[in-house]
């Protein structure tokens, strides 16, 4: 199901999230693929099975790396992504790890925006760096703190676009040129955008990292994360970031889940685009909000490079109260209908405090330097009835501004 006729256009976003890497003729022909529960996998001879360890032939040898649903799910989301190949892991987290673990070493330089997902940050500043690496702090919307940072000579540069929790939005494609220009590789982390808003293998990134656990996954019932790239990387991050620097791998029912989440991913991505655009344009008009973070903002500094960029804008967005923190937290404490959690991406409204929660892992000066203010207020909009979660929020600013 993976490609039509050559003389038939290639199937949509959509067609491929719901068919591609999966025959139901392959399983008795059920129509949703098998949850392979097994540790580990028969070899016929002996000869057998050196074959398949020695990847002369193709077959399974143990769980850690391979599992059959698992492999469905890398060859469709790869295949999302415009990558050669992909690789499922236990969580956002050990895709991260063991991607970096696997291509840098002691002595190389990596370079990441200033704005990261708090523990990716402290992965590189206060992980990487105990083993040798070292690692540049630069404003990647900043041409010119990027070239300067370039200088270092890094093998890779790390960044997310939209980036959280400020939504500020990097130009892939001018970082990329400006990345291999000077001979560095570069990964983006796509868990914002989704492969549906935007594919960043196509406007130059060498890899791409996600948390599952958030739009690809959707439903906010499991934990994973994917590496996309060249069929050499994903390779080799199998062979040595999962198989022994970390051993993270991915439960073979969390694949299933996975699958299953994508087959809505297009759908959901757009409602959740279309539903936080409203909220944003709400917040805006708003006398109690101070400042709205919303690329889809005509308003927004990020704005012409996101409609170049991406296809919508995403389900997230941050904001400030004009009353500060303290009307920030009197405003969460209010609502009813969206949920005070961390995560996103889920068909619930989350609303987060990321000085508190998502990025306290910051040094507070870093935070402030990095412009993750005290204020702040991360919501990831969901897809209830968009009038419901309007009227939520509504009646906590009215809340918190006669508090104020
Ligand atoms: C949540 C998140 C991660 C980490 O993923 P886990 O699945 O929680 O390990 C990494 N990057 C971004 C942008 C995230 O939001």
């Amino acid at each position: 199901m993976t490609t039509s006729d050559s003389n038939r256009r290639p199937h949509g976003f959509a067609t491929r999230a719901i068919h591609v890497g999966y025959d139901p003729a392959s399983a008795h022909g059920a129509l949703t693929p098998p949850v392979f529960m097994t540790s580990t996998y028969a070899f016929e001879t002996v000869e057998d099975g050196l074959a398949i360890s020695s990847g002369e032939k193709p077959g399974y040898v143990y769980g850690r790396t391979r599992n059959p649903t698992q492999t469905i799910l890398e060859t469709r989301i790869a295949d999302l992504e415009g990558a050669e190949a992909g690789l499922a892991l236990a969580s956002g987290m050990a895709a991260i790890s063991a991607t970096l673990w696997t291509l840098l070493g002691a002595g190389d330089r990596v370079v990441i925006d200033q704005t990261l997902y708090g523990n990716s940050y402290v992965f590189f500043t206060r992980g990487l760096t105990r083993f040798g690496v070292s690692v540049t702090v630069a404003d990647l919307t900043d041409p010119d703190d990027f070239a300067q940072a370039l200088r270092t000579r890094p093998k890779l540069v790390y960044f997310e676009t939209p980036a959280n929790p400020n939504l500020r939005v990097i130009d892939i494609a001018a970082v990329a040129a400006q990345a291999h220009a000077a001979g560095a590789r570069v990964i983006v982390d796509n868990t914002f955008a989704t492969p549906v808003l935007q594919r960043p293998i196509e406007l130059g990134a060498d890899l791409v990292v996600h948390s599952a656990t958030k739009f690809l996954g959707g439903h906010g019932d499991l934990l994973g994360g994917v590496v996309v790239g060249s069929q050499t990387d994903i390779a080799q991050i199998r062979g040595h970031g999962l198989r022994y620097l970390t051993g993270a791998t991915m439960a073979p029912l969390t694949a299933f889940l996975l699958l299953r989440g994508l087959k809505t991913l297009e759908l959901r991505v757009q409602r959740h685009s279309a539903s936080a655009m409203a909220v944003a344009a709400t917040l805006a008009a708003h006398p109690a909000v101070r400042q709205v973070f919303y690329p889809g903002l005509l308003a927004s500094p990020f704005h012409p490079i996101a409609a170049r960029q991406m296809r919508a804008f995403g389900g997230l967005l941050a904001c400030e109260l004009s009353g500060g923190i303290e009307a920030g937290r009197h405003f969460m404490n209010q609502l009813t209908l969206a949920h005070r959690a961390v995560s996103l991406g889920d068909a619930e409204t989350l609303v987060q405090h990321p000085a508190s929660m998502t990025h306290a892992a910051y040094p507070p000066e870093e935070r402030h330097r990095h412009g993750i203010s005290d204020g702040l207020i991360r919501l990831s909009i969901g897809l209830e009835t968009p009038e419901d979660i309007i009227e939520d929020i509504l009646q906590a600013l009215e809340a918190s501004q006669q508090r104020g």
